[in-house]
């Protein structure tokens, strides 16, 4: 749910971190119903529902604010604002009056955050994966950048949602961009990137990967 603290703003949950219950704006439900909608215009196909999205990934917000109550008659612009202020993984952004998702795009996108500057990067991958990745470099899938993880923990936890004993594959990121492949740091998690050739990439040996 999403409720608003009149000290602090925007939050997710029953209380605010000063302790107040603040105001209900959405229950569970409907936050995850303005949720998958707005990661559907925002990540996926902004065009079917009549956004215009520019090659950076922003949309106009009043637009999207009309969109999300054309569908939900409860919807509205200051919702979408209160979704993507209080949300936990930082999926979304405002400027002025712009919106646009940080990640997760499967649209093709030229994104414009921050270079990245670690100089190692992660990635899991099921056992049969790690052995194609490398050989032919990690490519993006149904995705429009490729997600990395700061940490091999992070990497190895966010794998073990679709494969029982992931593999990580360590990226030397600062060779890797000195090549001239684009990474860029959304948050503290996820660094995405182009295409990463497989002379940058190896397997990580599982005793350095300490488990959460
Ligand atoms: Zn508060």
């Amino acid at each position: 749910m999403i409720r608003r603290c009149p000290q602090h703003g925007f939050f997710r949950g029953e209380h605010c971190e000063c302790g107040s219950a603040g105001q209900l704006l959405l229950d569970d439900t409907k936050t995850e119903q303005l949720g998958r909608l707005v990661a559907g215009g925002l990540r996926h196909f902004p065009g079917d529902l009549g956004l215009q999205m520019d090659s950076r990934g922003w949309v106009d917000l009043t637009r999207l604010g009309e969109v999300v109550a054309g569908r939900h008659r409860w919807a509205n612009k200051e919702l979408v604002m209160a979704l993507v202020a209080s949300d936990p993984k930082q999926r979304y952004e405002i400027q002025g009056e712009q919106v646009r998702a940080r990640y997760g795009h499967s649209v093709d996108v030229v994104l414009d955050h921050p270079d990245n500057e670690l100089s190692g990067l992660y990635y899991g991958a099921s056992e049969e994966e790690a052995d194609r990745i490398i050989e032919i470099g990690l490519k993006p899938a149904s995705q429009r950048y490729v997600h990395l993880s700061t940490t091999p923990e992070k990497a190895w936890h966010v794998a073990t949602f679709r494969t029982g004993n992931p593999i990580v594959i360590r990226v030397d990121a600062a060779a890797a961009q000195a090549a001239g492949v684009k990474m860029m740091t959304v948050n503290d998690d996820i660094i995405l990137s182009e295409m990463i050739p497989s002379r940058f990439l190896s397997i990580l040996s599982s005793k350095d990967i300490p488990r959460m």
